[in-house]
């Protein structure tokens, strides 16, 4: 009998958070999912949602998306994946939180909690980070947390962040 590419690629789902602060940020969100679609199926996308920027707050308004991926990479190689096309589109490390054209974390991977020193899944401050939370509720608000074992909906409704995020239409 003939194996089917399913049979022998298990496939992940990725929950990722696209952000931009930099330049035409719809446009760089825009490109992310058509890179992003080279590595894996876009399977739900979040509205974009404006956030003041966390960390160093002097700096232009952040746009971010939410995303679902299904996947057959490994999340070591997916971190390799999202850190390459940040960089095809012009993403410099200079500070921390500092503005950037484009910035992908990787959320969840399905229900794994991982710890290496390059990648930490569940992504460590998502329960902190209300615009994390509240375009990930968006496409998942019923998905369960693995560490800490409560749906996104109510990570979101505990978040203690308070900076405001706003939907944009
Ligand atoms: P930043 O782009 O400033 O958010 O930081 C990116 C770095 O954080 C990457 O080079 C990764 O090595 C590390 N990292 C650790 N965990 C994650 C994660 N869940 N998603 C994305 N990057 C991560």
């Amino acid at each position: 009998m003939e194996s089917s590419i399913a049979d022998i690629c298990a496939m992940h789902q990725a929950y990722l958070l696209l952000g931009s602060n930099q330049g035409d940020r719809t446009s760089y969100l825009n490109q992310a999912r058509e890179a992003l679609a080279s590595i894996g199926l876009i399977r739900q996308s979040s509205s974009f949602y404006e956030t003041a920027a966390w960390g160093l707050t002097e700096q232009p308004a952040f746009l971010n998306q939410a995303l679902l991926l299904e996947t057959e990479l490994e999340p070591l190689v997916l971190l390799e994946s999202v850190l390459q096309i940040e960089k095809n589109l012009g993403r410099e490390r200079k500070e921390r939180y500092g503005p950037r054209t484009l910035d992908i974390d990787i959320l969840l991977y399905d229900d794994l909690i991982y710890q290496h020193e390059r990648l930490t899944i569940p992504h460590p401050e998502l329960p902190n980070r209300r615009f994390a939370l509240t375009a990930l509720s968006e496409i998942a608000g019923t998905a369960v947390h693995p560490l800490f074992e409560r749906t996104l909906d109510e990570l979101l409704t505990q978040c203690p962040d308070p900076l405001a995020v706003t939907r944009l239409t």
